[in-house]
C-alpha cells in the first residue's frame, strides 16, 4: 500500500548518499549550471538563485536574464558569467544550451508569451535533468502539453499555489499527495512540494518529508534559493531524488541556523545564503 512508501527525512540519512569532492576534481566537473532567470524588477531572484548555486558547490555558472540585468548581475554575482537576452526586459530567446549539464528555471522570469515560448524551445531543445520552478512551472499550467517534454530525473519545485495551477485543486493533504504521486510517476518527475512539511516524491512513489526549516522561512525570495541549490546539486551528479532531499535538507537547515540566534521574523532569503556553507559544513 502507499502508506509504506512514506518516510521522514533525517541528517543520518542525508548523509548517507552525500557526495565529497575528490582532491583532483576541476571545476568543469563540479557542473556547467545554466540558470535562467530574472526579469525587469525581479532581477533578485536571478541573484538569489545565483549565489545559492555557486555556495552549493557549482563549477561554472551562466545566468540567462534579460538585458536590463547586464550591470545588475555581473556586479552581484561575479562568479557568474551573464548571457542577456536580446530582450531588454524579459526572456524571449534562448542560445545553444547543450553543452550545459543542468538548466535551473523559473524564478522571476514572469510568464510573458515570448517568455513561454522561450522556456518551450529549451524544453524542446535539453533532454538532461532540469530545475523548473516558479514562473516556469506556470507557464507549464498554461500550457499542459508541453509537460510530456520535461526530461527524465528533473526536479519540480512547486509551492502549493503554483502546484495547484499544474494538477488542478485537491480536497484534502491525502489528495493532495496522491495527486503529488500520480504526477511523479506519469511524468518520470521528481517533484518537491514546498511548505512547513515539504513533500518530496519520485516516479516509485516514494514520498519523503523534509524535516528542517521554519516559519521565517516564508518570505521573498526563499524559493529562489532553494532553486539554485539543487540545480548546483544535479550538476553534481545526484539524481533528481537526491538532489531534491538534500536540497531541502541544507535550505531548511540554513533557516534554522539562522533562527539560532535570530527572530524568525527577521529572516530573508540572503540570510539563508550566508548560513549556507554552515548548512553545508554539517552535512558533507
Ligand atoms: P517560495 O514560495 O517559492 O518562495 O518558497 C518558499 C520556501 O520557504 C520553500 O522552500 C518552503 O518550503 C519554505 N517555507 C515556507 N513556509 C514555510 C514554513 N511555514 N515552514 C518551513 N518552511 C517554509
Ligand atoms: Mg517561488
Amino acid at each position: 500500500s502507499l502508506s509504506s512508501n512514506y518516510y521522514f527525512s533525517t541528517p543520518a540519512f542525508v548523509r548517507s548518499f552525500v557526495k565529497h569532492r575528490s582532491k583532483f576534481s576541476h571545476k568543469g566537473r563540479a557542473g556547467k549550471n545554466l540558470l535562467v532567470a530574472g526579469s525587469h524588477g525581479k532581477l533578485g531572484a536571478a541573484i538569489l538563485a545565483g549565489k545559492a548555486c555557486l555556495r552549493s558547490g557549482a563549477g561554472l555558472l551562466t545566468i540567462h536574464t534579460p538585458g536590463c540585468g547586464q550591470n545588475v548581475l555581473q556586479n552581484s554575482v561575479p562568479e557568474a558569467m551573464i548571457v542577456v537576452d536580446e530582450h531588454d526586459k524579459l526572456i524571449s530567446n534562448m542560445e545553444s544550451i547543450s553543452a550545459f549539464d543542468v538548466i535551473g528555471i523559473g524564478p522571476g522570469i514572469g510568464t510573458d508569451k515570448l517568455t513561454a515560448s522561450a522556456v518551450n524551445q529549451i524544453l524542446d531543445q535539453f533532454d538532461k535533468p532540469m530545475v523548473i520552478d516558479a514562473d516556469a512551472l506556470n507557464i507549464l499550467s498554461e500550457n499542459n502539453n508541453w509537460v510530456e517534454k520535461i526530461p527524465q530525473g528533473s526536479v519540480l519545485t512547486p509551492h502549493p499555489g503554483e502546484f495547484k495551477r499544474l494538477v488542478g485543486d485537491w480536497s484534502d493533504d491525502y489528495d493532495r499527495l496522491n495527486r503529488q504521486i500520480e504526477f511523479c510517476t506519469k511524468h518520470k518527475v521528481v517533484v518537491l512540494l514546498k511548505g512547513a512539511n515539504t513533500s518530496i516524491s519520485n516516479p516509485e512513489g516514494i514520498v519523503v518529508f523534509n524535516s528542517t526549516g521554519n516559519p521565517g522561512m516564508a518570505t521573498a525570495g526563499s524559493g529562489d534559493v532553494l532553486t539554485g541549490i539543487i540545480t548546483a546539486l544535479l550538476g553534481q551528479g545526484y539524481s533528481g531524488f537526491e538532489a531534491a532531499l538534500l536540497g531541502a535538507h541544507l535550505h531548511g537547515l540554513a533557516g534554522d541556523l539562522f533562527v539560532r540566534k535570530n527572530a524568525e521574523e527577521s529572516l530573508i532569503a540572503s540570510d539563508l545564503l550566508e548560513y549556507l556553507p554552515r548548512a553545508m559544513r554539517k552535512v558533507v
